[in-house]
């Protein structure tokens, strides 16, 4: 059977393995309208059903807590170890910032890449990563980060999540960030993918259940409590896995690390309130980098919707309010950014072409939610957004040329050249930088092992995905945090279901 084929039947196969899993509801029978439409803004997430709370047991091997990605995959390769996991979602859906993700997942050395005729090398995206990161990354986190990557993507396309369609972000020479085979947005199909696979190893998922502390006997952590259903419980495990994500939605955080972020709008789901760090400290955790928060350069103000990266991946230009190019638009996120806030005013806007719309399926979603202007022609484009026509249409084709040309002498751009913007209609989008991304997290090993400060790791404690530190040193590439929830979060669950043994 195709890969695509075994997906949707999982899929449809929801709500048999759910009534298996026993008196499961769906999120329409326990939210009101109201509330259920503003979880789906909120996270993103498409409807699904979830573990009704009476199932939770007073034990289990592994407890995951969160259920972005990494913790996904880390009860998925938990349970495929043979550990008895659930997870632990304080959200009313699941799907956390994960959601959210569009541009792709970074991996070098895949089978997809070697069958498009792209070269890339492991140490090339080592080395561009650490270039990105400013050197600070953690060597051997990033080390066994790419040297895991195209397993990585193997791993998902096993469990019917092909990502074979293959883009660029800022801050790389070759092309391999990989989506959905449609170009639409990684994070839903993710996350739709590896909950059909959560439901089919009849992991159970509970959601708002909010883990407020972990328990812990003679130094190794042996459970959580957790609020659920308005009670509070406490259960035990022999590991615990926190992929709780990061803190971008919690202000106060992120100012308390970096003041001068004070007023941005913020990208996150508002399940990102740093939760995971304050549970480890408390066993005595180290942390590291708590100040490296990201900004992403292409963020609509008025929503804090986020515009992928991949947008200018596959070929948009970013113009000022003079409507003339400042930049080279696939510089890494923080130079973007940085470039935008010394404009005067400190706004963008990504243009971009019929053609382009139709090779990055998530510009549909801006469209739907009224973020982007339509016109037919380059000098009606300018009108709407009031930028001189004239300005505009030299600046096209003066990039058209270099496009032509592969030589972009203006700003010396090397990426997302393959196409004009030629086709009518037009499109702009008015973009500022808004909080993305915290880098800085928990310390952790290769093991996936939370570290106390003096390096230890301490027994039973796991941390996977946004909510550790290290990897990314002080910017990420845009489709490194898709691959690092993977690749650690599949080995959080295979370490945790080894220590529970
Ligand atoms: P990652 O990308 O690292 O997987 P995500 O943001 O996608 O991170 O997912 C993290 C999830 O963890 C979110 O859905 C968030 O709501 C959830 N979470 C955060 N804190 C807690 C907590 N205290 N208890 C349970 N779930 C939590």
């Amino acid at each position: 059977m195709k890969k695509k084929l075994v997906l949707g039947f999982f899929l449809s196969l929801f709500a048999m393995v759910l009534v298996a899993c026993g008196g499961s509801k769906t999120a329409k029978e326990t939210e009101t309208t109201t509330e259920a439409k503003k979880e789906e803004v909120v996270s993103g997430a498409s409807e699904k059903s979830y573990t009704d709370p009476k199932e939770l047991k007073d034990s289990y091997d592994v407890v995951v807590i969160g259920s972005g990605g990494a913790g996904m995959a880390a009860a998925i390769s938990a349970k495929d170890a043979g550990a008895d996991v659930a997870i632990l979602e304080k959200m009313p859906v699941i799907g956390g910032n994960t959601s959210k993700s569009s541009a792709g997942m970074n991996a070098s050395e895949t089978k997809f890449q070697k069958a498009q005729g792209i070269e890339d090398k492991n140490d090339l995206f080592y080395e561009e990563t650490l270039k990105g990161g400013k050197g600070t990354n953690d060597p051997e986190l990033l080390r066994y980060f790419v040297d895991n990557s195209a397993s990585a993507i193997d791993w998902l396309d096993s469990m019917g999540i092909t990502l074979d369609n293959i883009t660029t972000t800022g801050g790389m020479s070759v092309t391999r960030t990989h989506r959905p085979t449609d170009g639409s947005a990684v994070g839903r199909y993710l996350v739709d993918g590896l909950y059909a696979n959560v439901t089919e190893r009849k992991i159970p998922t509970f959601v708002n259940a909010d883990v407020t502390e972990l328990t812990d006997k003679d130094g190794s952590v042996t459970g959580v409590k957790v609020k659920i259903a308005g009670k509070e419980k406490t259960v035990s495990a022999k590991s615990v896995v926190l992929a709780t994500g990061g803190f971008g939605a919690n202000m106060d955080m992120v100012t308390k690390f970096k003041p001068e972020l004070k007023g941005y709008v913020s990208t996150n789901q508002e399940g990102s309130t740093g939760d995971g760090i304050a549970l480890a400290e408390s066993e005595g955790a180290a942390t590291v980098d708590l100040d490296q928060i990201q900004i992403h350069p292409s963020v609509e103000q008025k929503t804090a919707y986020l515009i992928t990266e991949a947008v200018r991946g596959e070929g948009a230009i970013l113009v000022n309010s003079k409507g003339e190019r400042f930049v080279n638009e696939l510089e890494t996120r923080d130079n973007v950014s940085a470039a935008i806030n010394g404009l005067d005013p400190n706004y963008a806007y990504v243009v971009f072409d019929n053609a382009l719309r139709g090779r990055v399926k998530a510009i549909n979603q801006y469209v739907e939610k009224g973020l982007v202007v339509e016109a037919k022609t380059i000098e009606d484009l300018a009108k709407a957004i009031d930028i001189d026509g004239a300005t505009l249409k030299t600046t096209l084709d003066t990039w058209n040329k270099a496009v032509a040309d592969k030589s972009d002498t203006a700003f010396g751009r090397k990426t997302g050249m393959d196409n004009a913007l030629s086709e009518a209609p037009y499109y702009a989008i008015k973009v500022s930088p808004g909080i993305h991304h915290t880098m800085g997290g928990l310390k952790i090993n290769t093991n996936t092992e939370v570290l106390n400060k003096e390096g230890k790791a301490i027994p039973g404690l796991y941390a996977a995905g946004e909510v550790t530190g290290g990897i990314h040193g002080q910017n990420r590439i845009g489709g490194n945090a898709v691959a690092d929830i993977i690749i650690f979060g599949r080995q959080a669950g295979n370490q945790s279901a080894a220590h529970a043994k």
